[in-house]
């Protein structure tokens, strides 16, 4: 048996074929550099249509601190990268992303905050390289605007990149809302906390796979999966309309009482339906927002199935996690 602590890193990959390779021999370097722990990678296939599966058999069948997760289907990143988790046995876990983009490098500094007790160390950027200032400005008002209506310190411009202790990967992992938003969940289980800093890289290879309509409902996500404000919004904003209408009213009665009824007002009056009825059924929508939400929920699906699971072989077993447990129990692997 081992007494090495063990260390898994986890891998989403999606349509990766392009980088899958670099990011191999890049982990492995590193992970030879770690001498001190044993490694495991764990590369969660979400689905590819490329060569991606075909690429993770080979580097399993070639490395034993390789293991691979083979989803049914495309889940998207926040469930592959749960899935990842669930397979991990690490006494700390490091999510990260495949294509080179979070440094692997900065995991010996994780690794050098996690002996030093803390439970969550993330990595923040003080840079992104190749990306638009478009999708820099909108990032950055997404982050200011959750930290303003949310309740859980979500760290602005901070990724999934981020290595967790045992514990509180535990703790994470009780979380099994079909509404994934990781950088939340993260967040929501607390833990000691400790931030890291880091220049963003450019894609290694390959292309970006989140276009403006899937960042747009990612934001969607994350406001709805933290905090009711845009329900309480229409709760204020109601009562504001209701109290001026109330007044606005009272003073259209005296006035027809003191100057007799005259048909005046036709652009008042339109102004006013229009005005209440667009503000109605956009929170109508809000409403849906959050009923579809719990429309899913309710239907308590499992989160991802699996077509095949390859551990990794490094030597001393490694410990099954009680939440994995439960959930192989319940047939999720
Ligand atoms: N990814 C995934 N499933 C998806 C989309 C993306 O597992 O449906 C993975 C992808 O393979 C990569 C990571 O999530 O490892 C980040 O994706 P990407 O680089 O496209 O996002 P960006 O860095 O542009 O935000
Ligand atoms: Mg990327």
């Amino acid at each position: 048996m081992n007494s090495q602590k063990l260390i898994s890193v986890v891998v989403p990959a999606y349509n990766e074929e392009a980088v899958l390779d670099a990011f191999h021999q890049r982990m492995s370097a590193l992970f030879d550099t770690l001498a001190a722990y044993r490694c495991e990678m764990i590369f969660v296939n979400d689905g590819s249509r490329d060569g991606t599966q075909a690429i993770i058999d080979r580097l399993c069948d070639a490395d034993p601190r390789v293991a691979g997760v083979n989803l049914s289907r495309n889940f998207g990143k926040e469930i592959a990268m749960t899935a990842g988790l669930d397979h991990a046995r690490g006494d700390a876990v490091v999510i990260i992303d495949a294509d080179l983009q979070d440094p692997p490098e900065l995991i010996v500094d994780m690794v050098r905050e996690w002996e030093a007790g803390y439970d969550v160390v993330y990595a923040k950027r003080t840079a992104r390289e190749g990306e638009t200032w478009l999708k820099k400005a909108t990032a950055s008002a997404f982050y200011r605007l959750m930290k303003r209506v949310s309740r859980v310190a979500i760290p602005q411009d901070t990724g999934d990149f981020r290595l967790m202790s045992r514990r509180a990967m535990d703790a994470l992992l009780q979380l099994r809302e079909q509404h994934r938003f990781m950088k939340g969940l993260f967040a929501w289980v607390g833990y000691r906390t400790k931030a890291i800093e880091y220049r963003r890289d450019p894609r290694a290879a390959g292309e970006t796979k989140f276009n403006y309509w899937k960042l747009w409902n990612f934001a969607l996500e994350g406001i709805t999966s933290f905090t009711i404000a845009p329900l309480k919004l229409a709760t204020y904003l109601g009562l504001a309309t209701a109290g001026l209408a109330f007044a606005f009213g009272t003073w259209i009665i005296v006035k027809t009482l003191v100057f007799g009824e005259v048909v005046q007002g036709f652009p008042t009056l339109m102004v006013t339906i229009l005005f209440l009825g667009g503000v109605q059924l956009f929170f109508t929508g809000v409403l849906g927002e959050y009923l579809g939400r719990i429309f899913n929920e309710t239907k308590n699906r499992p989160l991802y199935f699996t077509q095949d699971v390859r551990p990794s072989r490094v030597g001393g077993g490694g410990r099954v996690p009680t939440v994995r447990a439960a959930a192989d129990r319940a047939g999720l692997a």
